[in-house]
């Protein structure tokens, strides 16, 4: 990458966004982060992450189930740092009950975030990335992109929907120097995960300790969360010259998970 880049990761304000905004920053690229929370808390860490890595890092408090905030954070990146050169689409919640019993309003705000708001900021950031020839689109879709779990239809629908939504975007702009590619993590001890522990334990009358050990054990053969900072250097591969032919792709990082 010659030139200076700019990086829009939407949901960075903590989790695995926060560690792809980081891991981008620590190879010089600019960032836009994104995503809910204290207000205080949010602008420490754009300051943070600008004085630790000597990179311009503004802060869009987008809204993911609204488009029109969607198109204007991408237009908004582009008027502040001159180009949106990477996206990645990762911002997400989660919601588990049987179907029967799922909310339908979880439903559809699932469906906005975890899949709808992609398709929005790639069609925005697609013509600024054609114009310069050059782009990266990284999808954050989950091992729930590749197979399903109970309790988990409209988060299972998202990601297998995002998984198709990227292998689209990569057919169209294989020529125009855009690449677009999904991320497939396991555990990731993050607040989404967390939440699940919680409700695990409160559901079994046993500790979020040992409910640690129980959800890894249950999925993965390797029983080890993965990292936001290792996705992160997943997603600065998938950036990197090296990856410039990879596309249409999913990148598994599951600890085994979909091996089986
Ligand atoms: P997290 O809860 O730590 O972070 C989610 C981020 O999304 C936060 O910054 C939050 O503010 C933001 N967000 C939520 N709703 C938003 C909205 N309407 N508009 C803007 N931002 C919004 O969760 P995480 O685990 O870091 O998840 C990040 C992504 O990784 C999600 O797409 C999730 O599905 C995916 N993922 C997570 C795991 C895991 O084990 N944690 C595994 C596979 C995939």
């Amino acid at each position: 990458m010659a030139q200076k880049k700019t990086a829009i990761v939407t949901g960075s304000t903590s989790g695995i966004g926060q560690g792809i905004a980081e891991a981008f920053a620590a190879q010089g690229i600019n960032v836009v982060l994104n995503g809910f929370g204290d207000k205080d808390a949010i602008e420490k860490l754009r300051q943070g992450i600008a004085d630790k890595f000597k990179v311009k890092v503004t802060y869009s408090a987008a809204d993911m189930t609204k488009p029109a905030e969607i198109k204007k954070m991408v237009d908004d990146a582009v008027a502040e740092h001159g180009s949106v050169d990477i996206l990645v689409n990762n911002a997400g919640i989660q919601f588990t009950a049987l179907v029967e019993d799922f909310p339908a309003e979880k439903w559809d705000q699932i469906i906005a975030i975890n899949l709808s708001a992609a398709f929005h900021a790639s069609k925005a950031a697609i013509p600024y990335m054609k114009k310069n020839k050059w782009g990266r689109i990284i999808n954050i879709a989950s091992a729930h992109g590749l197979v399903g779990s109970p309790h988990k239809v409209a988060y299972v629908a998202a990601k297998h929907g995002i998984m198709g939504m990227s292998k689209v975007i990569a057919l169209e702009y294989a020529n125009d120097g855009i690449t677009s590619n999904a991320i497939c993590p396991g555990w990731v001890l993050t607040p989404l995960v967390e939440k699940q522990l919680q409700d695990r334990a409160k559901e079994n009358g046993t500790t979020v300790d040992q409910e640690k050990v129980a959800l890894v054990a249950e999925k993965q053969a390797l029983h080890q969360f993965t990292t936001p900072e290792q996705i992160g250097g997943l997603a600065v591969f998938l950036v990197s010259d090296a990856a410039a032919t990879i596309t249409g792709t999913s990148q598994s990082i599951d600890g085994g998970w979909t091996a089986e």
